[in-house]
């Protein structure tokens, strides 16, 4: 059975305070739709953590940039529907823009830290003022005890992270390694945009991390290998952002031997771009 979907914050408050009356724990887990694998392993994780879980599905207009792809962005509210259900969801909150963003809405979430490493911030310099807003406003609206984050956009994880924190907000942010398939590329809405030969050439982006990593682990220095794993991708045909080596807790450049690192990547294929990362 599918569950009930909340169009507005008035009924998703309804049902989280008949939640909260009963003394259940809540899950939130915030998505932009065209769910996959992915998403549903976020849900499943929620389940597993929490008595209620609620999905968000909102195509988020404040984080993307104006030549970006929000026209474009796949939506298929039924398929979501359905895909939620046999997840385990109890409850989608589906919002229109006008109820996340009244006429004289004026408020905006800035963080430094992990949303200023130098990384997703320099190509989509708007992005994470976008996120943070919306999901500051999510985690309010909900009043989720643990929200489920994908490692998948790492950064994003960071500074969400941050920003509970930061704002005081009682959410345990909890990060949900990636779902990949079968040849390794990282599950993303944004695949359905590949031409069946990028697809093919997508998995790249993950062999030369682990290729990448592999290498740093045996003792090569990290930001050239970093630069290496960047150039082998523009030599197969990707328009490469960056490959960057960094702690992996504050996405800080590497500093000291022995310490945790996180290599990330973004690279165009065509009119696509690909995100993804791996722990060194
Ligand atoms: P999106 O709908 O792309 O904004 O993603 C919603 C949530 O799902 C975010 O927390 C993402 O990090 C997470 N997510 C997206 N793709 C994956 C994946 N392949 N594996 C795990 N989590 C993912």
């Amino acid at each position: 059975m599918t569950p009930p979907v909340a169009r507005t914050v008035a009924d998703l408050r309804h049902t989280t305070a008949l939640w909260r009356r009963d003394g259940l724990r809540t899950a939130v887990v915030p998505t932009m739709g065209a769910l996959h694998e992915g998403h549903l392993a976020l849900i499943r994780e929620g389940k597993a953590r929490a008595d209620r879980v609620m999905v968000t599905i909102f195509v988020n207009p404040k984080q993307f940039g104006a030549n970006e792809d929000l026209a474009r962005y796949p939506r298929n509210e039924a398929g979501d529907l359905a895909a939620v259900a046999g997840a385990g969801a109890d409850l989608v909150f589906a919002p229109q823009p006008l109820q996340m963003y009244g006429p004289n809405f004026a408020t905006t979430v800035t963080l430094d830290g992990p949303a200023k490493a130098d990384l997703e911030d320099r190509f989509r310099p708007h992005f994470f003022d976008g996120v943070a807003t919306v999901v500051a406003k999510l985690f309010i609206q909900s009043g989720a005890d643990v929200a489920m984050f994908g490692e998948k956009d790492y950064q994003q994880l960071l500074v969400v992270r941050r920003m509970a924190e930061d704002l005081d907000i009682p959410v345990d942010v909890v990060g949900v390694p990636t779902i990949r398939e079968a040849d390794g590329l990282a599950m993303s809405s944004r695949n359905a945009y590949l031409s069946p030969e990028e697809r093919k050439k997508a998995p790249a982006i993950h062999r030369a991390l682990r290729h990448a990593a592999g290498r740093i682990r045996e003792g090569a220095n990290p930001g050239a290998t970093a630069g290496a794993a960047a150039d082998e991708l523009a030599a197969q045909g990707f328009r490469v952002d960056y490959v960057a080596a960094r702690n992996a807790e504050t996405l800080a450049l590497p500093s000291k031997p022995g310490e945790t690192l996180r290599l990330i990547a973004a690279a165009w294929l065509g009119s696509t771009r690909l995100i993804d990362n791996i722990g060194v």
